[in-house]
């Protein structure tokens, strides 16, 4: 008797948190098998884990990699492709923030913005292509930002390192376009995380802002909608990239940002 076919895996990067939490939970209720990532406390990621493969039956297992040690990066992929046999889905989504004037930003943030936004997308992709190739297939999603294609003051680091994402994902969907393997980037406006409630304070000392004024003039200010994007939004895009119906969609640098860029 035929074998039944493995489960499809996906590996979440940052996924304990916001955007990606949201992202590996649609994943798991359309039947992958999961690896979540990302820093956070213990109980609550286990909490996570049980709750995820309690509701929709599949393994959800879990890595505590830090991005910017690239040996930790590449022992988190061999150790996700190993546990599942395979590899259907890599979603780069972990990220930080540093809200600062460019003359006073500190070095170490820009090296950290650049390693955990920009350059562990690099290492996870070098690390998932062969498996994806030998597979026949694979979806890799970036979750790049509005700010890969436009900036905003007091964010050099995030804005390079975002530009460098949409570069990065352009130039790899190119070399793998006959390997059935898609690449591709979300770019959201404002999504309401915690990522984005901890930039409040520093964007009112940057700007001598209340946090009121910070949200409705800073953050809301660029998105023509006033609305935050969800997180469940951002979740069922990655879900439509990994369908069937999304094949020919690969090198795209894709907006959902309440009309942000179209200004
Ligand atoms: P978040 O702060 O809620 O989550 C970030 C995740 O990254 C967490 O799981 C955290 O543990 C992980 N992480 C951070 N540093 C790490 C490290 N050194 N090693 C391993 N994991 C690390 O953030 P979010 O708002 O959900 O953002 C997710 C992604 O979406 C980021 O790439 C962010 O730039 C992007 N994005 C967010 C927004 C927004 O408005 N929230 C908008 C556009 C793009």
């Amino acid at each position: 008797m035929a074998q039944a076919p493995s489960r499809p895996a996906a590996l979440v990067t940052g996924s304990t948190s916001g955007i990606g939490r949201g992202i590996a939970t649609a994943l798991a209720a359309e039947g992958y098998n999961i690896t979540l990532h990302g820093l956070g406390d213990p109980a609550e990621i286990a909490a996570l884990q049980k709750e995820l493969s309690d509701r929709h039956g599949v393994e959800v297992r879990y890595d505590a990699a830090d991005l910017t040690q690239v040996e930790a990066t590449e022992a988190m992929m061999d150790a996700a492709i190993a546990a599942f046999g395979r590899l259907d889905v890599l979603v780069n989504n972990a990220g930080i923030q540093h809200v600062s004037p460019v003359e006073d930003f500190p070095v170490a943030r820009w090296d950290a913005i650049l390693a955990i936004n920009l350059s562990s997308n690099f290492h996870t992709i070098r690390k998932a292509v062969p498996t994806m190739k030998a597979q026949g297939s694979g979806r890799i999603i970036n979750l790049a930002s509005a700010h890969a294609l436009v900036a905003s003051p007091f964010k050099s680091a995030y804005v390079a390192a975002k530009h460098g994402v949409a570069g990065l994902t352009k130039a790899v969907a190119l070399e793998l376009a006959t390997s059935n393997i898609t690449v591709n980037a979300i770019c959201p406006g404002y999504v309401w995380t915690p990522l984005v409630e901890r930039q409040i304070p520093d964007t009112m000392k940057a700007r001598g802002m209340t946090e009121e004024q910070v949200k409705q003039e800073v953050l809301l200010k660029a998105q023509p909608t006033k609305q935050f994007i969800t997180i469940e939004q951002v979740a069922a895009y990655a879900v439509f990239l990994c369908s069937p119906a999304a094949a020919n969609i690969t090198g795209a640098i894709l907006s959902m940002d309440g009309g942000w860029t179209a200004q």
